[in-house]
């Protein structure tokens, strides 16, 4: 374990920390494995001793081929020396060259570039690479045999590379490094990483009533909060190491053409908040939830964002603050329909009370009120204004002749002519029965006579018609037409002045318009006109 940490430490100084803990432990681990291999060898000795073997191979070869020297020399065939030194150089591969030498260094047979692999200087002994055995003659030197192998070792990088020992050993490094982090990256999922978390850490965390998820890159769970595991029971702390993806309620709540959130957090670096989901918990039944996923960014970076090495999913529980605020929209829904329910009472009551029932035009009442309202307005101003009154002629005998109802529809029909004929700010109010006055603000008397004419006119065409029989009925209207002066100091007045030349217009063949200016000037009305009877409705 103290190699595991120490190799562990030299990553750290190496500038390896940023490696993820797979890759960190596993180099670890070969560095273990390579250290526990040498260490066995110490003891048992399994890698083959090659400088030894290399020593043992090459002395029984020096005495081999010394043998021969020995015989050659004995016999006194000098000349066949180097016949045995190339033959012995044929027959050992590690052999480089080989000579025999005089004690006077003269050198009487030699094979192979002796000058270049000799590196022995005279008088030294043997190496590794360079062996020297010494010839007697009746017990005195005589020369010596000089053999140059091939070194023993590697003498160079480039040879130490090509070591098959070494070699074995990256490879065995290199597939064990492989392996450990293969291996390592699915057990740590399935390690409980809350283990790897302080105590206080998810105290804090679990103190939350938020539900919190501690996710790591991939978007396994690392860390999941108490009120987390409350939304879901049966999961417990198992959910730790499992993909957050692989919890089914949960993905069920996204939209499914959209990245998961927490990824995405993590891709792009940013936070993603607002996700509503709706989920069935088994606890609490139906709950909305509001997801919001903060990438943790270790802030390594100059410009202070860094590795992200993860991210936090926090789930506020909005249900109860959904209910209220749907509550408070049906009650707002409530309100607004009874409001508009009262508006439209109150614009029936209005109605009821400023509109004839049968003709929809103003009411008497109404028709005074709204008469006062603009005489001040247009007399205030300097603005001509005149009054019409009318009255539908022999009405007695349209209700005695067609009925009731049928004096009713001609009564609409009237009112139908009457319309039609004014503008948009002129009044017209049923001021009796079937008699109807009607107020031209801004009109002068020329003008006013005219729209009566107008209206006249219109009722002589249309009215009859309404009351659909075989033989057309005849209907008509008076009319009388005042204009404002100022001897006339209120509207009641006018409408009087109207109301003597409607009289006249009654008295003098019906169907027609009276001008009441035209009516005095001529003299006819001398003395106050009397009151025209009337019918109220
Ligand atoms: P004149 O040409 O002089 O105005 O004669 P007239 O018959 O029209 O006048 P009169 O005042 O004698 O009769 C008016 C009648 O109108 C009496 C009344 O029964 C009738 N009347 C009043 N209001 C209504 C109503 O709302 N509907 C119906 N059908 N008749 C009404
Ligand atoms: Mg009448
Ligand atoms: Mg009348």
């Amino acid at each position: 374990m103290k190699t595991l940490h120490a190799a562990q430490t030299i990553a750290a100084r190496l500038g390896l920390t940023r490696w993820s803990p797979a890759t960190r432990v596993a180099s670890g681990l070969v560095a273990l494995m390579v250290a526990l291999i040498l260490i066995a060898d110490l003891f048992t000795g399994f890698f083959p001793d090659r400088l030894q073997d290399a020593k043992r191979y090459r002395s029984s070869a020096a005495t081999l081929v010394m043998a021969q020297v020995s015989t050659a020399l004995r016999a006194g065939h000098t000349e066949s020396l180097q016949e045995v030194l190339g033959s012995a150089r044929r027959h050992e591969p590690q052999l480089v060259s080989a000579a025999v030498r005089t004690v006077g260094s003269e050198v009487l047979a030699s094979t192979g570039d002796h000058a270049r692999a000799w590196k022995l200087p005279p008088g030294t002994h043997s190496s590794i690479d360079n062996l020297r055995t010494t010839i007697l003659t009746n017990g005195e030197p005589w020369g010596e045999l000089q053999l140059a192998f091939t070194p023993a070792l590697p003498d160079s990088l480039i040879a130490w590379l090509r070591d098959p020992l070494l070699q074995g050993l990256m490879l065995t490094s290199a597939l064990g490094f492989v392996a450990f982090q293969l291996y390592l990256r699915r057990v740590l999922r399935y390690l409980d990483p809350n283990s790897a978390v302080p105590e206080r850490v998810r105290t804090a965390f679990d103190t939350l009533t938020e539900a919190v998820l501690v996710l790591d890159p991939k978007g396994h769970i690392m860390l999941a909060n108490r009120a987390f595991l409350a939304l879901v029971p049966p999961g417990g702390s198992a959910l730790s190491g499992f993909a957050a993806a692989s919890l089914p309620w949960l993905v069920a709540s996204l939209p499914t053409d959209e990245p998961l959130p927490w990824l995405q957090a993590v891709r792009e670096n940013r936070p993603v908040t607002g996700l509503c989901l709706k989920i069935d918990t088994a606890a609490a039944g139906p709950r909305k939830l509001v997801l919001n996923c903060s990438p943790i960014d270790d802030g390594s970076g100059r410009d202070g964002s860094g590795h992200v090495r993860g991210c936090l999913a926090s789930f506020s529980d909005v249900t109860e603050l959904h209910e209220r605020t749907e509550r408070l929209r049906v009650a707002l829904d409530e309100l607004n329909a009874s409001q508009r329910e009262i508006e439209a009472k109150n614009e029936e009551l209005t109605r009821q009370a400023t509109r004839d029932p049968l003709t929809g035009c103003l009411n008497r009442r109404a028709f005074m009120q709204e008469t006062d309202q603009r005489f001040a307005e247009v007399v205030n101003g300097g603005a001509p204004i005149c009054c019409v009154m009318c009255d539908i002629d022999h009405f007695k005998s349209v209700n005695d002749q067609f009925g009731h109802a049928s004096g009713d529809v001609v009564i609409q029909s009237a009112v139908k002519s009457l319309t039609r004929g004014l503008r948009v700010g002129d009044l017209l109010g049923r001021y009796g029965g079937e008699e109807f006055c009607i107020l031209l603000p801004n009109t002068s008397m020329a003008q006013a006579l005219e729209v009566a004419e107008r209206l006249r006119a219109d009722v002589d065409a249309n009215v009859g018609d309404a009351l659909r029989q075989p033989a057309r009925p005849k209907v008509t209207m008076s009319f009388g037409v005042a204009q404002w002066n100022k001897s006339v100091e209120a509207p009641a007045a006018l409408i009087d002045l109207a109301d003597q030349a409607l009289y006249f217009s009654k008295k003098n063949g019906r169907n027609r318009v009276t001008s009441f200016a035209a009516l005095a000037s001529t003299g006819a009305m001398t003395s106050p006109a009397p009151e025209p009877e009337r019918a109220t409705a």
